[in-house]
């Protein structure tokens, strides 16, 4: 697939926040008691960050604490009148980018559940049409890489160049132990088609559970993210949404303090040339791979051949328990985590079952 060629300006020539980014603050602002008394606890960090509240809250059911709405603008204000942090907010339609734009939040964000409706972003890009203000754009609810894409688009589409995104994790049938699963995979290949984007991980809605940020944050951090967000609250067992999930500024500077953070890259020669001597290595075993692959497969198409001639199925229950515990037998002589093995395994044999059934199914020979 092609590269971006999105005109996204770099993160750090418009954000007032260090770097790796942490954007923090409660889920909800609540009262301005809560909004101020959070912000002074983080900013006992010593350290710009992008202060967060939301104003208006998508709320599964219809009762929940909704968001305070427009009056709790004046709150982000105050903070960053008082602390200097950037303020962020969701917006979810077009009178929410208006009032952000009137109180001067500086960074807006759009939610996992305005993602998925491709009607909600356009009305929020119409609405930033000519504006220039920083956006991210959390992915969308299920694991859809392409409705994330065009969100993307639709707000680039806008004109927005100050772009970013945001992994808050996904929803399959099974989560456990997280509230939305991470797919770094997905974040790695949308990396990859948009390599200047920025890309935030969204350390508390995908764990949950504060217990399990510090190694979803590290883990985010190894995959040299631009930075984190974490749900911060002055009193997390009193708040009015996401109370499970949400730390207190200690703790949060605790976090904050326990991460290994690493540069994604170094001039050092002498590292640069052994570096550039293990990736030619690890190129040269990927070519003979696939080059074994290739012959598997063609393989393969002979053993689909000759099963034809007799009318057997491509998939023999008994051979798949053998190839699958040979599998297993080998990972574990040759030092290979089992549930890499077997999901390589799974992943062969299905391609296998593919190209048996297309010769078979050949008419024209
Ligand atoms: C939030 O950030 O508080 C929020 C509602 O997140 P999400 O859209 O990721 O559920
Ligand atoms: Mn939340």
């Amino acid at each position: 697939m092609n590269s971006s060629n999105l005109p996204i300006e770099p993160i750090q020539e418009w954000c007032e926040a260090e770097s790796p980014i942490f954007i923090v603050g409660p889920c909800s602002a609540e009262s301005r008691e809560q909004v101020m008394s959070t912000a002074a606890g983080i900013a006992k960090m010593n350290r710009k960050v992008i202060f967060r509240a939301g104003i208006w809250k998508p709320r599964t059911r219809p009762g929940s604490f909704e968001g305070i709405g427009d009056m709790g603008l004046e709150w982000l204000k105050e903070v960053k009148e008082t602390y200097g942090f950037m303020t962020a907010t969701e917006v979810a339609n077009a009178q929410h980018v208006e009032a952000c734009l009137e109180a001067g939040i500086d960074v807006f964000w759009i939610g996992a559940r305005t993602t998925v409706n491709p009607f909600s972003v356009q009305e929020i890009a119409d609405s930033l049409n000519g504006v220039d203000v920083p956006v991210f754009v959390k992915n969308p609810i299920h694991p859809d890489l392409m409705l994330w894409i065009g969100a993307i688009e639709r707000i680039a589409g806008a004109g927005i160049k100050k772009l970013g995104v945001i992994h808050r994790g996904f929803q399959y049938h099974n989560n456990f132990p997280y509230r939305n699963l991470p797919n770094w995979d997905m974040t790695i290949e949308l990396r990859r088609q948009f390599p200047e984007l920025p890309i935030i991980c969204d350390v508390s809605h995908i764990s949950g559970d504060p217990k399990l940020i510090p190694q979803i944050a590290q883990r985010a951090m190894d995959l040299s993210m631009s930075g984190l967000l974490i749900e911060t609250h002055v009193d997390p067992t009193v708040a009015l949404s996401d109370a499970k999930q949400q730390v207190t500024p200690a703790q949060l500077i605790e976090i904050i303090d326990n991460l290994e953070i690493r540069e994604e890259g170094t001039d050092d020669p002498a590292y640069r040339s052994e570096l550039a001597k293990l990736r030619s290595k690890i190129n040269d075993i990927d070519e003979s791979l696939i080059r074994t692959l290739s012959e598997r497969m063609k393989v393969v198409e002979e053993i689909g051949s000759h099963k034809k001639t007799m009318g057997i199925t491509p998939f023999q229950v008994e051979r798949w328990r053998q190839i699958y515990s040979q599998y297993e037998e080998w990972g574990k002589t040759m030092g290979l985590e089992q549930d890499f093995i077997t999901k390589l395994g799974q992943l062969i044999h299905e391609q296998s079952i593919d190209i048996q059934e297309r010769v078979m199914n050949d008419k024209t020979s």
